[in-house]
């Protein structure tokens, strides 16, 4: 793998998280101790409250240690309730961020050929990850991103959905919330 191929595929994870950026930056943002995170009874799509799905949604992965030869990296994960037909819409999602992934993939591949053939030509999966990211966020309506072990941060797209959010929130006495407009 020569080394502009391999600059370029770490770049890519770069180009992945400002088109996530991009494409959420106008959203409403949410931040709150993952403990108190109360979702409500309502679609973050399409604001129905006829939620029969759970979507597991993903928070920015966080690194909380460093060993010698590997880093600990952690997560939340979080359950998101959503209506049948835009779990369908995000399952429809997800296939198109794959085959446009591959794509990405397969024109690196040409665009920047293989000098060699070793686990390095693993990192041209990297060049997949900015469709993939674009088709699996455009259509969403809820995006979480960077976490801690004390806060989660989440963008909202729908101002009614965020006014749910916060009501569910108050719905359960806590003692320390923190939100974030
Ligand atoms: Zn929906």
């Amino acid at each position: 793998m020569s080394t502009l191929a391999a600059f370029s595929a770490l770049a890519m994870v770069g180009v992945a998280a400002a088109v996530k950026w991009y494409m959420t930056r106008r959203w409403r943002l949410f931040c709150i101790s993952p403990n108190e995170l109360v979702l409500p009874k309502m679609c973050p799509m399409c604001l129905s409250t006829n939620v029969t799905e759970k979507i597991y949604e993903k928070s920015s992965e966080r690194q909380t240690a460093d060993y010698v030869i590997a880093r600990r990296i952690e997560w939340w994960n979080i359950q998101v309730p959503h209506c049948s037909a835009c779990k369908k819409k995000l399952d429809t999602d997800h296939a198109i961020g794959f085959i446009t992934g591959a794509a990405s993939i397969g024109a690196a591949g040409l665009l920047l050929p293989p000098t060699e053939f070793s686990l390095l030509l693993l990192c041209y999966i990297l060049f997949g990850v900015p469709a993939y990211v674009a088709a699996t966020t455009w259509r969403k309506g809820i995006v979480f991103g960077p976490s801690s072990s004390h806060q989660i941060s989440a963008r909202i797209r729908h101002p009614e959905y965020f006014q749910s959010l916060v009501a569910a929130t108050h719905s359960v006495p806590q003692k320390k919330r923190v939100i974030a407009l």
